[in-house]
């Protein structure tokens, strides 16, 4: 993957604005561009652009939207920012999340009214470490319904998306002015073509298990649930540009992948009140700080998995969830009617029982969590019961290429590029340095957030270039 001068380039084709990579940020990006007027072009290396977007659960937070105020929720950018100042423990940069924080309802909005999104506030519970309910999902909530509405209306303004095209090579002149890319096409081979700003919506390293082992050797023996077409090219590029990179150990992970069967369990059912024991029937953390850092704990457990424990209400929460119904048809998700059928169906150890004793105390409030997890607040666990045996996943990165407000990319002395922007996961994120300080919600917040400003503030210089 390398930087070419521009002088090597064979143009035969140009566009105003370049979007390298067509999941969420790069399709909410040539949309944000498409709407200026100006001419743009989504080049895509899979023979279909729908990338890790499509795979998720598809929320996107958004503080203080109209969606919440309809239902009197009464929310704010700053309490969305203190959230994230909280979970990342103040080791992000500060102004770039309250920035997005700021623009989350206006970006919710937006999907909404100009790209066609059918958007409806999650208001059935809370999401780890957000003090408000605050997440925006499709009818189904799933990015694949997210994806295929971006689709349709990027089909309705004709934006060209091209697919099986992977970019090889930027071209770049003296000045660091990008000045176009080199793709290889599987049918015509490779093709140059110019642009005046390019924006880069590859998403992060996930699936490149060389750059995995070198930045973030913990998580390498998880489960990547997330697109294996993610391997890591910003970051290639922007290293030998010389861009500043930071955060480069970040990354969401998940402590809740159905084991063999690779259907996330989300953590409703966590926040409702259930739990996870290791193959000793034991808790080991509090699993309701996040199940972005649980991922690394089930890895620290004996035999590297773990069983999430809950009952009838959580199970009926967590049916708002289309990847909970393919949990179920895939029978990853026993029922047991009391204590004995539990261990009868999970073969744990009898200590699950006196784990589940343990969980009624701390519902009660009669004792204390050596977790510090505080379970007050939710109904005592009753049968049937329900379990999923789950294992640890990675679902992407976190650490990418500093960006401005406006998703421009800083060289390493500070200054910006004049016309190369990051959004999603090619960008660094607001996770903070690790896999504890990813906030739910925040990778598809920074995609289509980055998107959508990219798009706007790369197509606003094109006459300056
Ligand atoms: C199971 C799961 C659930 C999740 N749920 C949520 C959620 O509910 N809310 C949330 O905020 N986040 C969630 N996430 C995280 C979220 O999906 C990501 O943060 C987000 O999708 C990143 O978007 P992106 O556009 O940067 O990357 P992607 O959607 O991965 O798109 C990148 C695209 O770039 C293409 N590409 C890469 N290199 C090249 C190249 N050289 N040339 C051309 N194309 C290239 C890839 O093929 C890919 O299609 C979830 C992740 C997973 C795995």
């Amino acid at each position: 993957m390398t930087i070419l001068s521009s002088n090597d380039a064979a143009f035969n084709t140009g566009i105003d604005v370049l979007i390298v990579g067509g999941g969420g940020c790069g399709l909410t990006a040539a949309l944000s561009v498409d709407l200026t007027g100006s001419s743009v072009m989504v080049l895509e290396k899979d023979s279909s652009a729908l990338g890790t977007t499509s795979m998720s659960t598809g929320l996107i937070p958004g503080a203080g939207s109209r969606f919440q105020k309809e239902l009197n929720i009464k929310d704010s950018p700053e309490a969305f920012f203190d959230d994230i100042k909280m979970k990342t423990q103040g080791q992000t940069d500060l102004e770039i999340a309250a920035h997005l924080a700021n623009q989350s309802a206006l970006t919710v909005e937006w999907l909404v009214d100009s790209c066609n999104v059918p958007l409806s506030l999650v208001s059935t519970f809370d999401y780890p470490g957000h003090s408000n309910k605050r997440m925006h999902g499709s009818p189904n909530r799933t990015g694949s319904e997210l994806m295929g509405a971006l689709h349709d209306t990027i089909a309705l303004r004709d934006i060209p998306v091209v697919t099986e095209a992977n970019v090889i090579n930027l071209f770049v002149d003296e000045y660091d002015v990008v000045k176009g890319a080199r793709v290889y096409r599987k049918d015509s081979g490779v093709e140059d073509i110019s642009c005046k700003s390019l924006i880069l919506a590859c998403c992060g390293f996930g699936g490149n298990k060389k750059m995995l082992e070198e930045y973030i050797p913990e998580i390498v023996d998880a489960d990547f649930f997330g697109h294996p077409g993610n391997k890591g090219d910003a970051v290639k590029w922007g290293t030998e540009l010389n861009a500043a990179i930071g955060d480069i150990h970040s990354y969401q992970g998940h402590g809740g992948l159905a084991y063999g069967n690779g259907v996330p369990i989300l953590w409703a059912h966590i926040m409702e009140g259930g739990f996870q024991v290791n193959s000793n029937g034991e808790r080991f953390s509090n699993e309701a700080k996040g199940y972005s850092e649980q991922a690394k704990e089930i890895l620290n457990q004996p035999n590297n998995f773990a069983w999430s424990i809950y009952d009838k209400r959580c199970h009926d929460v967590m049916k708002e969830f289309d990847d909970y119904h393919d949990a179920l048809k895939a029978n990853c998700v026993l029922e047991a009617s009391n204590i004995q059928d539990l261990l009868r169906v999970t073969k744990l150890p009898k200590s699950l029982e006196r784990t589940i004793d343990e969980v009624k105390d701390l519902t009660l409030g009669i004792k204390e969590d050596i977790f510090c997890r505080d379970f007050t607040g939710k109904p005592v666990l009753t049968p049937p019961y329900f379990a999923v045996k789950v294992s640890p996943a990675l679902f992407h990165t976190q650490g990418g290429l500093i960006v401005d407000s406006n998703g421009q990319v800083k060289k390493s002395n500070g200054r910006l590029f004049p016309n190369l922007f990051a959004g999603g996961g090619a960008a660094r994120g607001i996770s903070g340095p690790s896999s504890w300080g990813y906030l739910a919600g925040n990778g598809l917040l920074t995609a289509t957030s980055f998107g959508r400003l990219a798009g706007i503030k790369a197509s606003s210089i094109i006459n300056n270039i």
